[in-house]
Parts: structure tokens; C-alpha cells; sequence
């Protein structure tokens, strides 16, 4: 093996949005990971949304706050326009 061109291969502590923690090894000492063994779909057998960073629940609030403005739009404008 050639010496001074590969990184140090050392002890990595892995980070899981889902709070799942593990060691293993890698060339970085410390890593985050949005998905692990503990929480994909593949591994857990249940068929789920994976929610980075809370994208799921902000749309789903956008949408019931469109649904609550057209409805308020609909009250309003009762006589038709144009
Ligand atoms: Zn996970």
C-alpha cells in the first residue's frame, strides 16, 4: 500500500436523526445520518414517510392553512364577480 495517500480509517461515532447511535468505521471520526438500520423502512418492514427535519408535518400544516384561508374566501365572496 502506498504510504501518505490514504486517509486514517478509524472509529466512527454515527448519529441518526432518529436518536439511534452507533460505532463503526469510517475515515470521519464523527458523523450524522438522516436514515440508519433502526429506522428505514427496509429494516423496520413497516411502510412509513421519512421525515427529514420535520418537511412532512410543514407541508401538512401549509395545506390546512390553504384549506382554512379558502374556506374564509369562500365566506366572503358569497355574490359572484366579473
Ligand atoms: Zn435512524
Amino acid at each position: 500500500m502506498k504510504t501518505g495517500i490514504h486517509p486514517d480509517y478509524v472509529e466512527a461515532h454515527v448519529r441518526c436523526t432518529c436518536g439511534n447511535e452507533f460505532v463503526t468505521r469510517a475515515t470521519r471520526p464523527e458523523l450524522h445520518v438522516e436514515v440508519c438500520s433502526n429506522c428505514h423502512p427496509f429494516y423496520t418492514g413497516r411502510q412509513k414517510l421519512i421525515d427529514t427535519g420535520g418537511r412532512v408535518e410543514r407541508f401538512q400544516r401549509r395545506v390546512a392553512k390553504g384549506r382554512l384561508r379558502g374556506a374564509q374566501q369562500k365566506q366572503q365572496s358569497s355574490q359572484p364577480t366579473g
